[in-house]
């Protein structure tokens, strides 16, 4: 690039010369970062406020050299985070990285297009349709998913998001189009199981259906997972009420406890009154690259819409969110606004794809080269290698606890992802597995984070970070298990 003559005391833009040079300092910054992270507390140990007390008040006048920049990452932003790049993060759901990925991403920075329109940028668009029939393929999802279908696939920053559009787009199915244009008047209700993830809730207030609209379906006690006598009993009411049952989401892998709700009988049911099926496969998605964990999605083939994301557990670092319909249809039609300024040829010959229209923003990254690096270094192949080593290691640990006489397994793992509890005789269970909890986080040694099922406080052990290993699990199973025991 050729930068216009600048004039005044202000900086110029980096040379190309000047930009390769910082660029080596950050790739190797960030390469030695990853190879001494288990040197840092895994959660950061700062107080609020703390990172800012050291940040200066005003924004810098002139331009600063970039090494002070760097100086200053070190010295302020690093001790401010907790990191979730660290072999021993085993908290809430990972949010992987991996080299191929960063590299993609820089790439799309560089590239900086925007991919609103086809014709913004041809690439941007077909790479992103082509990637995401390649992953519907190697998840086994139903092939009218496909592009070539009726239906297809778009990146949407995350899972929450996927949500709300695959909500606007059962509303509007289920009214006819006529919410888009009258507003929400139809008495409408989506459901989901009282463990789905907290982004139902925001997406059925954004879209105007009123919490209220929003039924729990009540789970089974032991499995967590949502009993579909009672969502039938549910539509069932709602039915009798005269309101209008749209959407159900089913999740796969639920962030409390990784329950997987019933898919197969929850469709049938939702099938037989017209209600979308949105499956929510956020973290656990993943898996289902590896044939012999596909059981687990059973019934996927009569979805109107699922979503996971790479962003947690496929090494693409954030955001990066799969999400594909049966019919594009339902989706272009309720939110598709062309003013004159975004008409072109292409999208009036209904040749192409217009990512605009499968998603909230008018505004679009190349998140597919990210994807593409990804599925490129690894191949599907490498990517099951390292997703089958999380579950072996998640079901390693799961024998841990069950073999140990102080502790206990609550719920079912079939994957990587165990909700477990220290016990004690004539204690009081909840505050001794808080009490567990914040000291082994306080250690810096390893991150686990917690939920609250009715038998009381569980911890959660999900085992899914891009660099962990056995070392690291066994470490932290020692690290619990001598912590418990020396609780007061
Ligand atoms: C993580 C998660 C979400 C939210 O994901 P975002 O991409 O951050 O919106 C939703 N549902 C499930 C099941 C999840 O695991």
């Amino acid at each position: 690039m050729t930068a216009p003559a600048a004039t005044g005391s202000g900086r110029e833009h980096l040379s190309p010369e000047e930009f390769v040079r910082d660029g080596r300092i950050v790739l190797e910054w960030l390469a030695r970062y990853w190879s001494r992270i288990e040197d840092y507390p895994v959660l950061s140990r700062v107080h609020p406020g703390e990172i800012r007390s050291r940040l200066p008040k005003d924004p810098p006048e002139a331009g600063e050299p970039f090494d002070q920049v760097m100086r200053d990452l070190d010295r302020i932003v690093l001790p401010g985070l907790t990191h979730w790049q660290s072999p021993s993060f085993f908290a809430f759901f990972p949010s992987n990285s991996s080299g191929p990925s960063v590299l993609g991403e820089l790439l799309a920075a560089g590239l900086g297009v925007q991919g609103m329109l086809w014709a913004t940028s041809p690439a941007c668009t077909e790479l992103e349709t082509h990637v995401l029939d390649w992953l519907a393929d190697l998840l086994e999802l139903p092939p009218e998913f496909r592009s070539d279908g009726p239906g297809g696939g778009v990146i949407q920053d995350t899972a929450s998001s996927a949500t709300l559009t695959a909500l606007l787009a059962a509303r509007e199915r289920a009214t006819g189009f006529e919410s888009n244009r009258v507003g929400v008047r139809a008495p409408l209700v989506a459901y989901g199981s009282e463990e789905t993830h907290s982004s139902l809730l925001k997406a059925v207030r954004i879209a105007g259906l009123g919490s209220d609209h929003l039924r729990s379906i009540p789970v089974d006690p032991k499995t967590r997972a949502a009993r579909p006598e009672a969502f039938s009993a549910l539509v069932g009411e709602d039915l009798a009420a005269g309101r209008i049952p749209c959407f159900v989401a089913v999740t796969l892998g639920t962030t409390s406890t990784g329950a997987f709700d019933p898919l197969e009988e929850i469709g049938r049911i939702a099938r037989e009154h017209g209600i979308w099926v949105h499956v929510d496969a956020a973290m656990s998605g993943t898996a289902f690259l590896c044939p012999e964990f596909r059981h687990l999605q059973a019934g996927v083939e009569t979805v109107d819409s699922y979503c996971f994301n790479p962003h947690k557990w496929m090494f693409t670092n954030f955001d990066c969110d799969a999400f594909w319909v049966r019919d594009r249809r339902a989706l272009v039609e309720t939110l598709s606004v062309t003013p004159e300024y975004l008409k072109n040829r292409a999208s009036e010959a209904g040749a192409v794809i217009d990512y605009r229209d499968w998603h909230i923003p008018l505004g679009r990254r190349f998140r597919a080269l990210k994807l593409w690096l990804v599925l490129r270094h690894y191949g599907a192949e490498g990517l099951r290698r390292h997703i089958r080593a999380h579950v072996a290691l998640g079901q390693e640990f799961l024998r841990y606890v069950e073999e140990a006489d102080d502790f206990e397994v609550l719920t079912p793992a079939p994957l990587n992802h165990v909700t477990f509890r220290y016990r004690r005789p004539g204690a009081d269970q909840d505050d001794l597995n808080l009490r567990l909890l914040h000291t082994l986080n306080a250690s810096g040694r390893l991150y686990l984070t917690h939920t609250r099922l009715p038998a009381g406080i569980a911890l959660r052990m999900v085992v899914a970070q891009t660099s962990t290993t056995r070392v690291h699990v066994q470490g932290a199973w020692r690290e619990i298990t001598r912590t418990a025991r020396s609780l007061e």
